[in-house]
């Protein structure tokens, strides 16, 4: 451990968003006791938040709460999905740093007092790369690999390889993103443009401990379009590069065509070319459309404005009105 920690020894906020994971929250919870008394001279508080479940998630996050009165729960309205819901725990927290966790295990609580060393050494940001994916599909690592790689050559900012949502961050990088208002979220990839001091520090992905993915294919696919269409215009550019070569392909087709009605006997028959040089066109028009409509799409979303969550039970700690940054935020529900 480093010097003596000032006054009162530093906050730290553990937020985990859970979905329907009623199967996992006891092991998780115990687990995270455990590291929160293997590593003083820390101060915890476990801000816990139900992503809208629909099974005893909340129910079991309420017990914990009487037990432990370092919990806290924050119980969102629906399901808004991680992203969100992570959100909602960050907006909620008030440690001097926050660590972001799964509820499923694969985010051995373990790790965080490596990552709390490396904050103390001065670094803002300390994200998990994983060096090992234990337990899941192989289509789910090469997917996944496959992701991260396209997302960084595409978009504007350096997002880290192999990088979920398992970090920590402190004060001053939480309040940047609080103030980033979007409300398709890419935690990992707002973070990243946040800037600060970053590290990575490696870890094995276990496997999960209980219950199933909440990310099936539709949602992955969903979550890495926002990854996309978020950090990067550049399909946009893809788009114009595609209608460029459609209208030099047609251009060569007309000069072709031309020159052989005056300078030849013969002439291009009429109904395949039509046909090709019709449904090419249509198809990268189409395909330009559906990429701007992608992004118009986002501005509608984001010009409703409308709050990110609603928060529908809150258990114990300050109000959200206490929050260093609060008041700028929309928070829906009663608390
Ligand atoms: N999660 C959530 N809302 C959702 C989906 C997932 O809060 O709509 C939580 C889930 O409870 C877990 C974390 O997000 O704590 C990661 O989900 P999961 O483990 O299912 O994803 P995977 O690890 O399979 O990518
Ligand atoms: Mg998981």
């Amino acid at each position: 451990m480093p010097e003596p920690l000032t006054p009162t020894a530093p906050l730290v906020s553990i937020v985990v968003p859970c979905f329907n994971e009623q199967d996992v929250i006891a092991a998780t919870f115990a687990r995270l006791e455990d590291m929160a008394a293997r590593t003083p001279p820390y101060r915890f508080e476990f801000v816990l938040v139900d992503d809208g479940s629909r099974d005893d998630t909340l129910a079991l996050l309420r017990a914990q709460a009487r037990r432990d009165d370092r919990v806290r729960v924050i119980g969102l309205a629906r399901n808004f999905g991680h992203q969100i819901a992570a959100t909602a725990g960050i907006d909620a927290a008030a440690g001097d740093c926050v660590v972001l966790l799964d509820a499923d295990l694969q985010d051995p609580p373990e790790v965080i007092a490596a990552m709390l060393e490396k904050w103390r050494e001065g670094h803002d940001v300390v994200y998990g790369t994983r060096i090992n994916r234990h337990g899941e599909t192989a289509f789910k690592r090469w997917s996944a690999k496959l992701f991260y790689r396209v997302l960084n050559r595409l978009s504007d900012v350096d997002i880290p390889l192999d990088t979920g949502d398992f970090r920590l961050m402190s004060r001053p990088v939480v309040e940047v993103l609080k103030a980033m208002p979007e409300r398709h979220r890419f935690l990992r990839g707002m973070v990243a443009w946040a800037g600060f001091r970053q590290i990575g520090l490696p870890y094995e992905r276990a496997p999960r401990h209980g219950g199933t993915s909440k990310y099936p294919l539709r949602k992955m696919l969903r979550f890495a379009a926002d990854g996309i269409l978020s950090f990067s215009s550049r399909p946009l550019k893809i788009a114009t590069g595609l209608g460029m070569i459609a209208s030099a392909l047609g251009l060569l087709g007309i000069v072709y065509a031309l020159f052989m009605r005056v300078f030849s006997s013969e002439w291009v028959e009429g109904w395949t070319a039509l046909m090709i040089a019709v449904l090419f066109m249509g198809g990268v028009q189409l395909i330009s459309v559906g990429v701007m409509g992608a992004y118009i799409g986002r501005l509608y979303e984001e010009s409703k404005r409308r709050p990110l969550y609603v928060v529908a039970e809150r258990i114990g700690g300050p109000v959200p009105q206490d929050l260093p940054g609060a008041g700028t935020r929309l928070d829906g529900g009663a608390a």
